[in-house]
């Protein structure tokens, strides 16, 4: 009974810290996530796993097997970032683990939310831009990436990589997404290429058929590229939004770039038991080391991860801990405390995990 008791109150995390800015950001990321449990009432077994450049390098292993099954037992990951410019692999391609651990673990949604949080450092002039919140769901483990590796070449003549779109994954990322519309404002968005490639056609049909199970939420299809320009026209209009692989890619920074940058933007991937979350950024090797790094983006994955693992455990406090750093974030961006140097200011990684703490009240 103890045990079942000390079980259900504490969370275990995988902390995969990675290479550059990584292990900077993600200091301040887990200051924040225990004092998240100590207000909220629950435990956190945080332990910390070696993967990435830095380990391929040093060690010869980009993921260790260890790594691999560390977070298949945990109960969600944090990943802060992975991949260093001088370290490759021997064929020259580029060391991201973080894209081999999506597709071992089936982690076909990939969610990134986009909000105002400092409203100053939205680009667009429009007083609605105060407004922009919506969540970007990129399918993240096949369309155009699945031929990453698998390139068909011809000679010197052409390389033909491969788009694969299948039912079973499909099904699943659009169920996915509408519940997360209907925990939102019940507006999903399909964004495809349907007019010219075939793989996009199925995919629309397959939203189609799924989109029949939710009566309640509202539904809208566009073509990647009017998406590219409405995002800038009008993001305030968006709730949800799903799309492939690749097009999510392109799509999520240029939705970073909307609300402030790649700071600013969390993510998570999520598969049906596993989940990874980590910021949208990458491992910034121009200014690791540095301790300047925004580490908002990172704090904010935390968040979220604590917002999945709650409404998964039935866990009223993890849902809530999540909505109280999200809330504390956004006041020390508007306070001035939390501004780094991407975001105009002068704060240091510590300085701003700190106002965020300063922030969190129950
Ligand atoms: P990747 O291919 O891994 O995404 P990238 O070099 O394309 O890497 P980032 O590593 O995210 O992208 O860096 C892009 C730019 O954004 C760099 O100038 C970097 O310094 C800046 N940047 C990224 N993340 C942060 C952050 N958390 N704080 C401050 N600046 C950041």
């Amino acid at each position: 009974m103890i045990w079942e008791a000390i079980l259900n109150d504490t969370i275990s995390i995988a902390v995969l810290p990675g290479d550059g800015i990584g292990p900077e950001v993600m200091v301040p990321a887990l200051a924040v996530l225990h004092h998240a449990a100590k207000l909220y009432g629950f435990n956190v077994a945080a332990l910390e796993h070696p993967a990435g450049a830095g380990n391929y390098r040093d060690h010869g292993s980009a993921l260790p097997q260890s790594t691999i099954d560390a977070v298949a037992e945990a109960d969600a990951t944090l990943l802060a970032a992975m991949g260093l410019p001088d370290v490759r692999y021997a064929d020259n391609t580029e060391i991201v683990p973080q894209i081999d651990l999506r597709e071992i673990f089936g982690l076909y949604g990939g969610i990134r939310p986009i909000r105002a949080w400092l409203p100053d450092a939205v680009p667009l002039k429009d007083p609605r831009a105060a407004d922009i919140d919506f969540v970007l769901v990129r399918e993240s483990t096949e369309g155009l990436f699945v031929g990453r590796g698998k390139e068909q070449t011809d000679g010197d003549r052409a390389v033909r990589d491969i788009m694969e779109v299948t039912r079973e994954t499909s099904e699943k990322l659009f169920h996915f997404s509408f519940r997360l519309a209907q925990q939102r404002r019940k507006h999903l968005t399909l964004v495809d290429k349907a007019n010219v490639l075939g793989s996009m056609a199925f995919f629309r049909r397959i939203f189609d058929e799924v989109a029949e199970h939710y009566p309640d939420v509202t539904t809208e299809r566009a073509y990647v590229d009017a998406m590219a320009m409405w995002m800038v026209q009008r993001p305030w209009d968006f709730d949800v939004m799903v799309t492939e692989n690749m097009f999510g890619d392109i799509l999520s920074d240029l939705a970073a770039g909307l609300v402030g940058g790649l700071g600013l933007a969390p993510s998570g991937d999520i598969g049906d038991d596993c989940a990874i979350f980590q910021p949208s950024h990458g491992t910034a090797p121009d200014i690791m080391g540095q301790g300047i790094a925004n580490p908002n983006a990172m704090i904010l994955s935390a968040a979220l991860m604590l917002d999945w693992l709650g409404r998964k455990r039935e866990d009223d406090r993890m849902v809530k801990a999540g909505a109280c750093i999200e809330a504390a974030v956004q006041a020390a961006l508007r306070s001035g405390k939390a501004l780094t140097g991407d975001l105009g200011g002068s704060a240091s990684t510590f300085d701003a995990g700190e106002a965020v703490i300063v922030e969190m009240k129950v």
